[in-house]
C-alpha cells in the first residue's frame, strides 16, 4: 500500500511494483527482444519480436531454403503450414479444429468471405458495418459493390451504437470489427451474433485487435466467419499472413471467388477445373509466404502454455492502471480519454485526444516511449500483456507527464509527419 506521504509519482511506482509482483505472465517478457530503457506501446500495430521467431527466421532461410531447397515443401512441411499455423491460432480464438487457416491479408480474406457470405443470401444485398470501422473493411465492400453492382451488394455503414437497430431483414451480412482500432471499444460478440442470426443475417467478425489479447470463444458464440491479422498481438512480424475462420456448418456450402490452385482438393493433379474438398483449405488462393508463415509459426510458440483468460485479465489491469495514473498525475485535465472507462468494454489500448496529439506522440518516441498517432488527433497507446510490465506503464506515465508539463510537443522537431504514422 502506498504510504500517505508519498508523491503521486511515487504512488504510481509503488503500485507498479505491487502489480508486477503478482503478475502471472511476467516471465514471458524475457522471451521477446525489446528496446533497452524504452517502453514499446505499439504492439497493437506491430507486435515485438519473439526470440524464438528470430531463430526460426535463420533456420528457414539458411537451412531450409538455403540447403534443402525445394525438398523443404515436404521435408520441412512447408505445404502444411497454412493448416498448422491456423490450428495454433484456433486455440487462441476458441475455435475447434478444421475451421481456421492462415493465409493472405485481412483485406484479401475479407474479399473472399464477403463474396462467399453474399452468395449464401439470395435476395439480400446489404452489407452492414460500422461507419468508424477500419477503412480497409469498408473499402473492400465498396470494391465488391462496384464489381457485383449495387443490385447484389450495397454497403450500409451506421454509427456503432446503431448496429442493433439496423439488423433488419434486408441485411445479408453484418461485417463488424470487434475492437475499434481508435477507441478500443469492444463489441459484444455473443449478443450481436445472436441478434443478427435471429434476422437471418450472417456475421463476419474482424479480429484485428482481438486475436492474441482477448479470451475469444468463436465456436461458443456461433460465429459464422472471421478474419484476423497476425502482426499485431500475435507477434508474427511485419506483413505476416492473416487468418480466416469459417464455422464447420458452413464449409460444405461455401464458395469463395479467389479459387486459386492452393484451394483445390488436389493441387498437384493440375486439373483444368477447380474443385474443392469442402474443408477450410478451400479458403487458400496462391502459394503461401513461407518465410513469413514459418516465423509466425515460431512466434505462436510463446502462447503455448498461456491461458487467454490470464492475458485478457492482464490487459484490463494494464489499461486500468494507465488510466488511473493519468488521473493521479492530473494528465486527464489536458488529454481526453476516448476509450471506454469500463475495463469490460475496453480492448488492450488507450486512446487520448489532444490538438497536438501528433507532436506529443513524436516527443514520446524521442523519450523512447513508442506509441502511435491516428488522424485527426488521437494518441494511441497499446499494452501487449505478454511483454509490457506495470513498471513499463509507470515509466510511460512519468515521461508523458514531463512532456506535457514542459510543453515539449511545441518543439519544431516534433511536427514533421512521415508516410507511416
Ligand atoms: C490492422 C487492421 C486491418 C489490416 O488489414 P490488412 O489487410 O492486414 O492490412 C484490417 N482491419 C482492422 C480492423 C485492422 O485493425
Amino acid at each position: 500500500m502506498p504510504s500517505p506521504k508519498s508523491s503521486p509519482a511515487q504512488q504510481i511506482d509503488q503500485q507498479a511494483q505491487q502489480l508486477d509482483s503478482t503478475d502471472k505472465l511476467s516471465a514471458l517478457k524475457s522471451q521477446f527482444e525489446l528496446p533497452e530503457n524504452g517502453v514499446y506501446l505499439d504492439g497493437n500495430s506491430l507486435g515485438a519480436l519473439p526470440i524464438i521467431a528470430k531463430q526460426r527466421a535463420l533456420e528457414t532461410v539458411e537451412l531450409q531454403w538455403g540447403r534443402d531447397l525445394i525438398a523443404s515443401w515436404n521435408k520441412h512441411h512447408w505445404i502444411d503450414l497454412p493448416i498448422t499455423v491456423g490450428e495454433k491460432i484456433a486455440r487462441l480464438i476458441g475455435a475447434g479444429v478444421g475451421q481456421t487457416i492462415c493465409c493472405d491479408s485481412i483485406s484479401v480474406n475479407l474479399f473472399k468471405l464477403i463474396c462467399a457470405a453474399l452468395a449464401k443470401q439470395p435476395g439480400r444485398t446489404t452489407v452492414l458495418s460500422q461507419v468508424d470501422n477500419f477503412p480497409t473493411d469498408l473499402y473492400m465492400v465498396q470494391g465488391i459493390e462496384s464489381l457485383l453492382s449495387q443490385e447484389r451488394c450495397q454497403l450500409k455503414s451506421v454509427n456503432a451504437n446503431n448496429i442493433e437497430q439496423s439488423l433488419t431483414e434486408e441485411v445479408a451480412v453484418l461485417l463488424v470489427t470487434q475492437v475499434n482500432y481508435r477507441t478500443g471499444y469492444i463489441h459484444d460478440m455473443a449478443k450481436l451474433t445472436k441478434l443478427a442470426h435471429a434476422k437471418g443475417i450472417l456475421v463476419i467478425w474482424d479480429l484485428a485487435h482481438s486475436a492474441g489479447v482477448l479470451d475469444l470463444k468463436l465456436d461458443d458464440c456461433q460465429v459464422d466467419f472471421a478474419v484476423g491479422c497476425s502482426y499485431k498481438y500475435l507477434n508474427g512480424g511485419p506483413g505476416a499472413p492473416g487468418f480466416i475462420y469459417v464455422a464447420k456448418r458452413h464449409l460444405s456450402h461455401f464458395k469463395q471467388p479467389l479459387s486459386g490452385w492452393m484451394g483445390h482438393s488436389q493441387p498437384f493433379q493440375f486439373s483444368p477445373t477447380f474443385e474443392s474438398d469442402k474443408s477450410i483449405s478451400q479458403c487458400l488462393t496462391g502459394t503461401p509466404a513461407i518465410i513469413s508463415m514459418s516465423i509466425l509459426d515460431a512466434a505462436l510458440e510463446v502462447f503455448t502454455a498461456v491461458d487467454m483468460s490470464d492475458v485478457m485479465s492482464k490487459s484490463k489491469a494494464l489499461t486500468s492502471f494507465f488510466m488511473q495514473g493519468l488521473k493521479t498525475l492530473k494528465l486527464d485535465q489536458e488529454l481526453t480519454c476516448i476509450s471506454p472507462q469500463s475495463a469490460e468494454l475496453r480492448g488492450s489500448q488507450v486512446a487520448l485526444t489532444h490538438p497536438y496529439a501528433f507532436a506529443i506522440c513524436q516527443a514520446l518516441i524521442a523519450h523512447k516511449v513508442v506509441a502511435d498517432f491516428r488522424a485527426p488527433e488521437v494518441l494511441r497507446l497499446g499494452f501487449a500483456p505478454l511483454y509490457i510490465s506495470f513498471e513499463n506503464v509507470a515509466t510511460a506515465l512519468h515521461r508523458l507527464k514531463k512532456i506535457m508539463q514542459n510543453k515539449e510537443y511545441l518543439k519544431a522537431e516534433f511536427q514533421q509527419q512521415g508516410k507511416v504514422t
